[in-house]
């Protein structure tokens, strides 16, 4: 392995870029030396972490010691900052999601091929351990073949910040959560999605999403329904899958969870009718006992390297990157079908580039 460290500027030091110099701390590839922002306190924070304060953009793509610009500014400005720093010779990591539509996206990646450059888009909830629980299941098929995933953040304190209720800036629930939940699909199960159908939800009263649900079907025969929620004052589990020869479901972020399973070992006994409400049901009764077996949540698929140690072999070119710029596009496009769907209330087909 290379022992080269590749140099990082942070443009846009607000939450999520502070936030990168902590990952950064565990990749021994990578390392931050400054951070430009457009407004003076925060510049004035990245001086107090030991950081180069940069007083311009210029500056930062002027200093021949920086390989990479880490873009970490509200989604409207991602496109001109990463072409600008291509142009200026620099590689390119950029927040999620990397622009405002898959047309802006192609432009970028224009621009990185044009200078022979990397961009890489810090898709980073893929090394999540929920999901690559979930993903362990579907490759093993722990709980059988799945038919269905449903994928679920909830919370209840609204649309963050400032720029995120600003549709021109990106704003919106479907880009900010969607990007994460939607790429984490399309990263596991390999197969085209046919239809999506969805809605978006404006309840808190601003121009953009405060939450959606989308329905989509994909080839193979998997359903997965996916929801982001900012009212919701309890929440359902982040995720309910089923399989053929079972269930399970993620409670929460501490993986609070369980698997249950048919119990291929038991005679099949009948369930006994139960009292439900004023009726009565076998069809919604308990499984008859010794008829399913409880067990824990298997351990999550490992990815083959970290985001960052990634990043440091793509430069080098002694790997593919683990977010590879056309799932990325597959992704974009994928929401712009299901905001068309919302705004037309109509199921949309003929959209996915899968294995183009
Ligand atoms: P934020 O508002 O906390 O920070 C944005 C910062 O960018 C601010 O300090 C602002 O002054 C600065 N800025 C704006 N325009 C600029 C420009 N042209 N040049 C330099 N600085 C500029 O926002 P945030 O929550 O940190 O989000 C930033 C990006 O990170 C967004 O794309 C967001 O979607 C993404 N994000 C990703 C994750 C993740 O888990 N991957 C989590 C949070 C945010």
């Amino acid at each position: 392995m290379s022992s080269i460290k590749h140099t990082v500027v942070i443009v846009g030091y607000g939450g999520m870029g502070s936030y990168h110099t902590q990952l950064i701390k565990e990749s021994d590839r990578v390392i931050v030396s400054g951070a430009f922002d457009l407004l003076e306190e925060r510049r004035a924070l990245a001086a107090e972490a030991g950081y180069t304060a940069y007083s311009s953009y210029e500056e930062v793509l002027a200093d021949p010691e920086v390989d990479i610009i880490l873009i970490a500014t509200p989604n409207d400005v991602h496109k001109d900052i990463a072409v600008r720093a291509f142009q200026a010779g620099k590689h390119v990591v950029c927040e999620k999601p990397v622009a405002m539509s898959s047309a802006e996206f192609t432009e970028m990646q224009a621009a990185a091929d044009a200078a022979g450059r990397v961009l890489i888009v810090h898709q980073n909830r893929r090394w999540d351990e929920d999901f690559r629980v979930i993903k362990e299941m579907y490759e093993k098929e722990t709980i059988g073949s799945l038919f269905q995933l449903e994928s679920r953040v909830h919370g209840a304190n609204g649309i963050p910040g400032d720029w995120r209720h600003v549709k021109a800036q990106g704003g919106g629930m479907l880009l900010d959560w969607g990007v994460h939940l939607l790429d984490q699909l399309l990263f596991m199960i390999d197969s085209k999605v046919t239809s999506v159908s969805s809605s978006l939800s404006y309840i808190l009263g601003n121009d953009v999403d405060d939450g959606f649900e989308a329905s989509l079907q994909f080839e193979n025969g998997i359903k997965a329904i996916v929801e982001v929620g900012t009212t919701n004052f309890i929440t359902l589990p982040r995720w309910y899958v089923k399989g053929l020869e079972g269930t399970a479901i993620i409670e929460d972020w501490s993986l609070r969870g369980r698997i249950v399973t048919r119990n291929n070992a038991s005679e099949k006994i009948e369930p006994t009718p139960i009292r439900a409400g004023v009726g009565l049901t076998k069809t919604m009764a308990p499984p008859s006992e010794g008829s399913t077996i409880t067990g824990d949540l298997p351990a999550a698929s490992e990815l083959s390297s970290s985001f960052y140690d990634n990043l440091a072999a793509v430069i080098e070119g002694t790997a593919e990157p683990i977010v590879k710029n056309a799932e990325v596009l597959r992704v974009l496009i994928l929401i712009e079908a299901i905001f068309e769907a919302a705004e037309k209330n109509e199921t949309i087909k003929n959209f996915d580039i899968y294995g183009a």
